[in-house]
């Protein structure tokens, strides 16, 4: 059983599973064309911390990461968190359409990350209980850190959102 959202599948390469009590957590690298070569578009707002930390932080409540590949330039919609996580799930989707940005690395001004990510999911059995359909929908936190290709700082958990 994959618990990773249907649409993120495709291009998740998983790193680790691991269980925190009876929550599960799953660490991996977005990938498409073989690599982790992103131009990373947001909604939200940008907050700067010390040592080049960057937090993204929402907008109206919302906040989007988008990610386009460098090779062949789909774009993958990392998180919405209008549609996106275990607050949504059995909801019919009314994705909000947010203006994104493209996120600039602080310290080399390029946009070229390795995107990663980390889901926590509620106990699976519970989720089963509930009759939530959509499970793998059902995560309930999510952390995307960013690496600069370019320059190679690390945007540890640029997005740290929790989703109930
Ligand atoms: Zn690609
Ligand atoms: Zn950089």
């Amino acid at each position: 059983m994959n618990l990773v959202p249907v649409k993120i599948q495709p291009y998740f390469e998983m790193k680790s599973q691991t269980m925190d009590g009876d929550n599960r957590l799953i660490e991996g690298t977005l990938k498409c064309c073989y690599d982790s070569d992103f131009e990373v578009f947001f909604a939200g707002e940008i907050k700067c911390g010390f040592f080049s930390k960057m937090f993204l932080t929402s907008e109206n409540d919302n906040i989007a990461v988008k990610a386009r590949c460098k090779k062949c330039g789909r774009t993958i919609s990392v998180f919405n968190s209008s549609i996106d996580g275990y607050e949504h799930c059995e909801e019919k989707q009314n994705s909000i359409c947010l203006s994104t940005r493209a996120l600039i690395c602080k310290k080399c001004h390029d946009n070229s990350y390795s995107v990663s990510i980390k889901y926590e999911y509620p106990d699976e059995q519970e989720l089963r209980d509930l009759e939530i359909s959509d499970i793998d929908n059902a995560f309930s936190w999510i952390w995307i850190t960013l690496e600069c290709n370019n320059c190679g700082t690390k945007y540890k958990n640029i997005v740290d959102c929790e989703t109930t």
